[in-house]
């Protein structure tokens, strides 16, 4: 049976400066990758590079704005010409819509949400892709949310960026898989990160509701999503594309 095992293998993680991000570059280092990190934050992305270089890995930080064609075309640049290709890629980076229905949704805040969960989903698939294909292959996982699964009150932004990265997670699945290229998303419930913490900062009652809500009785860790996009990733899911994996306690079952 094929193992979760990166030895000799580069992977590409976005958002890798905080929470899930950070934790799946842990977890692929761990396994013998060599990562590439891409955020925003740049303070975070080379603690997270100095957390994998701690435990022996080898880690490239590049700032990047995922929104942006050119950013995210050096992105991979950089990682392509330090490591000689990437292997695989989690894009993970995303960000949260302060709460309102939606006909209190500005112009401005939509652009800004599908800017960074959507259309930074797609140039990440635009340019990995266009990388592995001459190489054969590779895997790509994406951060989708129990957003892109059921509705979400007072997320009208965000959910409709989660359901469009299960959108292009499927429709590159069926485009690349005969080229070796397989693509999936995970859908992750409400896990403990800063996203989650300003999410409670802004509205404290969601503290209480979050163990109602997870058949479970508790939020995720970030590991605990990390560790479903480490075996999306790996050749032990290797029959596995076009998949949006719910890792989310049970929320998406009710
Ligand atoms: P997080 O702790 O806020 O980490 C997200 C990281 O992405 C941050 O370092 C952030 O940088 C970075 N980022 C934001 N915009 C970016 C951009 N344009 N280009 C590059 N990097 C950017 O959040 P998280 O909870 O780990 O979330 C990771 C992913 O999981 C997101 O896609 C999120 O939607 C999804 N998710 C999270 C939950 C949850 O409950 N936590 C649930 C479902 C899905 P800055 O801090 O500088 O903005």
């Amino acid at each position: 049976m094929p193992d979760v095992d990166f030895a000799g293998k580069c992977v590409l993680v976005t958002g890798a400066a905080s929470g899930i991000g950070r934790a799946a570059a842990i977890e692929f280092a761990a396994r013998g990758a060599r990562v590439v990190l891409g955020d925003l934050d740049e303070a975070g992305g080379e603690e997270t590079a100095r957390i994998v270089r701690r435990g022996a890995g080898e880690a490239l930080f590049v700032r990047v704005d995922v929104s942006r064609d050119a950013d995210v075309a050096a992105l991979i640049a950089a990682g392509a010409e330090r490591y000689g290709r990437i292997d695989c890629a989690f894009n993970n980076a995303g960000i949260e819509e302060e709460g309102q229905r939606l006909a209190d949704c500005s112009e401005a805040t939509f652009d800004r949400v599908l800017g960074v969960n959507l259309k930074g989903v797609w140039l990440c698939m635009k340019h990995e892709i266009a990388h592995m294909l001459p190489k054969g292959g590779g895997a790509i996982v994406n951060t989708a949310s129990v957003a892109a699964l059921i509705g979400a009150p007072n997320q009208s932004a965000y959910a409709a960026s989660k359901h469009g990265v299960v959108g292009l997670t499927k429709t590159a699945a069926l485009e690349y898989g005969r080229d070796g290229i397989r693509v999936n998303a995970v859908c992750p419930g409400v896990i403990r990160t800063p996203m989650m913490d300003r999410g409670i900062a802004r509205r404290p009652e969601i503290e209480q509701l979050i163990p109602r809500l997870h058949p479970i009785g508790r939020a995720g860790e970030a590991a605990e999503v990390a560790a479903a996009a480490v075996w999306l990733a790996s050749d032990a899911a290797s029959f596995v594309t076009g998949h949006a994996l719910a890792v989310d306690g049970g929320l998406t079952a009710i």
